[in-house]
């Protein structure tokens, strides 16, 4: 996506340790009118598929899937970091080692909110090495619920989580692919049609 591109040029920030920081846009402050077209673009790629629910990861994704879910027309639900009390029953939990701050925590998800009559889009702001994302598959699995398609805003081609979600036959929609950065600021995308 041309746009996201754009801006990621300039407005990304490379930190050390491969990190891309898009927080003046997309996962801190956030540019609203973008994430619209963000919503608008997974909609095209997506439309077709009978989704009927989208579930992301707090904190950063939520944004994201509620602008997607205004051109679906369907609920967003999203996964919990915070260990929280199991109040009212079940849940759904599944381990995830986080990429950014290099340590496991636990996903929960209440079991009300996902079963197997949903066709989910799952949606995240970025894909590295596929942890979060094998953690939203897992909450699926299960669920009973179909996967019907897995959208990124940004994937980070040098890292395997996308290829392998690739290879095992996973719709994945990934609006800006960074095959290199650098510590300078070099990014280099991936041409996309
Ligand atoms: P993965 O689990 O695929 O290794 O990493 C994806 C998760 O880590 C995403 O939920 C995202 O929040 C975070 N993440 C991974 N790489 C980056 C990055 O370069 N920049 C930012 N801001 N977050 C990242």
């Amino acid at each position: 996506m041309k746009l996201l591109e754009e801006r990621i040029r300039k407005d990304g920030q490379v930190r050390p340790g491969n990190v891309l920081k898009v927080d003046c846009f997309l996962n801190h402050q956030l540019d609203v009118e973008l994430l619209d077209e963000i919503g608008a673009e997974f909609k095209r790629i997506f439309g077709k598929e009978g989704v009927n629910k989208i579930l992301t990861i707090e904190a950063s994704g939520i944004a994201i899937a509620c602008m997607t879910a205004r051109h679906f027309d369907v609920p967003v639900v999203f996964a919990k970091k915070a260990k929280s009390k199991n109040i009212d029953g079940d849940v759904f939990t599944s381990k995830v080692q986080s990429y950014t701050y290099g340590k496991e925590y636990e996903i929960t998800l209440a079991k009300k909110f996902l079963g197997p009559e949903d066709r989910v889009l799952i949606l995240d702001d970025f894909l590295a090495n596929g942890k979060a994302m094998r953690g939203l598959l897992d909450v699926c699995k299960q669920a009973g619920a179909t996967v019907v398609g897995i959208g990124v805003c940004i994937e980070k081609g040098f890292q395997n989580g996308g290829q392998e979600l690739r290879d095992e036959g996973y719709k994945l929609a990934s609006l800006a692919i960074v095959d290199r950065m650098e510590d300078d600021g070099t990014l280099v995308f991936r041409p996309q049609e």
